[in-house]
């Protein structure tokens, strides 16, 4: 199937998120969890910067993504520090920009009005992504109860699964599926195992927002 991929802008703020309707699928997980790996193998091209370029993982990278004859899409690597709250400078100004970036997703009827009020709502879902082979960090759990907060449908994606021993895989998927109250999807950049299915949740996920 062909797909079509391009970057579009990195956002540090409100004011640089795009503006139409697309739905969006936004991807939060760790540093090194493999998410630029994982975009760049969803769309067969290296359209996502895996090296830490100066400043990427503060600022929201926008995709335009299109795949065979379906709707375009925008798949967003978050910065995933929405949820470390607690006096971090950083963490502060990541929380910001998640903060503005999930206020999108928000009906206008239930939001306050004011100067920055959108007329209209923004179809967002989130995955969270996290390393298959540390089931349970912390730092996981507190960012799905984090996600789990914001507007969407949400889902949850185990990285890096050709590092798995096969009795690992069961152990760990059935401590994940455990862990997290939804089934979690284990996929491998490297190999491609489980890609297919995750670009069918990348598919769905949106349309869930609408319903
Ligand atoms: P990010 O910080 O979440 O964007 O993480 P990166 O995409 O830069 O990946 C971090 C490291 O994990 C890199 O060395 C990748 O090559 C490696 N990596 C990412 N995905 C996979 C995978 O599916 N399998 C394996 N074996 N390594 C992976």
């Amino acid at each position: 199937m062909q797909i079509v991929a391009e970057f579009i802008t990195s956002a540090a703020g409100e004011g640089d998120f795009p503006r139409d309707q697309l739905p969006e699928v936004a991807l939060v997980g760790r540093s090194n969890v493999g998410k630029s790996t994982l975009i760049n193998a969803l769309v067969r091209k290296a359209v996502a910067r895996t090296s830490a370029a100066p400043g990427k993982t503060r600022l929201a990278n926008f995709y335009r993504v299109q795949r065979g004859g379906g709707t375009p899409i925008y798949l967003v690597d978050l910065p995933g520090y929405g949820y470390a709250r607690g006096g971090d400078d950083a963490a502060e100004e990541f929380g910001r920009l998640t903060d503005a970036y999930f206020a999108r997703a928000i009906p206008d009827g239930t939001r306050a009005s004011g100067p920055g009020t959108r007329l209209t709502t923004k179809p967002i879902a989130s995955l969270l992504l996290v390393d298959a082979r540390h089931p349970g960090l912390q730092s996981d759990l507190e960012a799905w109860k984090w996600l789990s907060a914001q507007p969407g449908p949400h889902g949850i994606v185990g990285t890096k699964v050709d590092k798995l021993t096969r009795a690992e895989r069961v152990r760990n998927s059935r401590q994940l599926n455990t862990l997290f109250d939804v089934p979690v999807l284990l996929v491998s950049a490297q190999d491609g195992e489980g890609l297919e299915e995750l670009w069918k949740t990348i598919a769905s996920l949106p349309n869930r927002t609408a319903a």
